[in-house]
């Protein structure tokens, strides 16, 4: 096992030092406080996270798209977003007397017009519209820091379009979905919480809907521990927030699911149903892992840096002991990359277990060594991060092993 968060000092832990450390992402006065850069090692790790998040969606019904991150006033307008919301948005930018374009500070107000797109009808629902897009908030500069508080946020969103009968059996199959990432990722759950209606409260959506909706969260919530909380649901739809707690011991929420009775309305939205009638969906906002920001500042504290192999930036480093072995490790590497890999070799600065140590620094989940005997033999010895060394085995069954790990998204390097 990588060795867990809990065991070391928070500070050494924090994201902002190991982010820097590891070459993830950097922070620059120039460009911006809350607006990360992400390095060629943090999108490695964040492209793969992203392509498996995608691929998980796909296998399970949702249809991704594109949307831009920035829309006229009145879209925002219509969504309630500056209604509501508008002390966390930036500025307008004013092009004509009428016409302003504004950051986005979610993805809803498209995903809507996506629905909006064409006429809809029952046999098209539950419609999952799913992107991993961008988003802006204003936030104020005096709270931001690393990639827990931005003002450029990625979100690994969706929005179900669905009948409220269908609302019950969507929410357990997100909640599915969402063990399934957790447990690639390596996150662990702090807890799990129902924000149900309170009393004195107003809500959108008549009575027997907050009724039928909550009792239809509670069914998919199943045999799980949660606390409910009362009267903190938006005034649109009850939610479950699935949180974790960082090295500091601060809870929050990286995944959600959030019913929303408001947006269907404001946006008109409608289908045929079967009798030939118009009908209004409800929306369910659903992210499996908030944003890239987020989850990679927990991520990076809660592994310590040493990411599970299949979104390690670097899976594989190479190592020729000698001159004399650094063609048989150029070879080794290439056919790494050949099969899929993220491999590098390291023929130069310093002795062998200098080299060693850095690539040990670097958290690269496995370093093979090639020495003259391996290179006449084929063969490659694997040293396994955490300290584990294999018996030299021909190259290619090294390439498969890695291969296996990675495919399987295990955390532990040799499963
Ligand atoms: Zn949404």
């Amino acid at each position: 096992m990588s060795p867990r968060a809990v065991r070391q000092e928070p500070s050494m832990l924090d994201h902002r030092k190991l982010g820097r450390e590891l070459d993830i992402f950097h922070s620059d006065p120039l460009s911006g406080a809350g607006l990360p850069i992400w390095l060629p090692a943090g999108a490695a790790a964040r492209h793969a996270v992203e392509e498996f998040l995608r691929s998980l969606e796909v296998r399970n019904g949702y249809q991704h798209v594109y949307s831009p991150p920035l829309g006229r006033a009145e879209l925002f307008e219509l969504s309630g977003h500056l209604g509501y919301f508008a002390d966390d948005m930036f500025p307008p930018m004013k092009l004509s007397s009428d016409d302003e374009l504004m950051l986005r500070p979610a993805l809803c107000p498209h995903h809507c017009l996506v629905y909006l797109a064409r006429g809809r009808s029952y046999r098209e629902l539950p419609l999952r519209i799913a992107e991993i897009g961008g988003m802006y908030r204003s936030e104020r500069s005096g709270v931001l820091g690393g990639l827990s508080r931005v003002r450029a946020i990625h979100l690994n969103d969706a929005h179900i379009f669905c009948s409220l009968a269908d609302v019950g059996a969507e929410v357990a199959s997100v909640l599915r979905l969402v063990d399934v990432a957790h447990a690639a990722l390596g996150v662990r759950v702090s807890s799990v919480r129902l924000s149900l209606r309170g009393p004195g409260e107003k809500y959108v959506g008549s009575e027997e809907s907050w009724a039928q909706a909550e009792s239809l969260l509670r069914a998919a919530l199943g045999s799980r521990s949660y606390v409910e909380a009362p009267g903190e649901a938006a005034f649109y739809g009850p939610k479950i927030d699935i949180q974790v707690r960082d090295v500091r011991g601060r809870e929050w929420s990286l995944s959600t699911v959030q019913l929303d009775f408001d947006k269907p309305a404001r946006f008109d939205l409608s289908y045929v149903d079967a009798g030939g009638a118009r009908a209004r969906p409800v929306m369910v906002h659903r992210s499996l892992v908030g944003s890239m920001e987020r989850l990679f500042g927990y991520l990076i504290e809660e592994h310590g840096g040493a990411f599970p192999a299949w979104y390690a930036p670097l899976q594989l480093r190479v190592l020729p002991v000698s001159a004399a072995s650094a063609g048989a490790a150029a070879a080794f590497a290439a056919s790494a990359v050949e099969a899929g890999l993220r491999a590098d070799v390291v023929a130069e600065g310093g002795s062998l277990g200098a080299r060693v140590r850095d690539a040990a620094a670097a958290k690269v989940p496995y370093v093979a060594v090639i020495g003259d005997r391996e290179a006449a033999a084929g063969a490659v010895a694997l040293r396994v991060r955490g300290g584990r060394e294999l018996p030299a085995m021909p190259m290619p069954d090294a390439i498969r092993l890695i291969d296996e790990a990675v495919a399987a998204r295990s955390i532990d390097p040799v499963p």
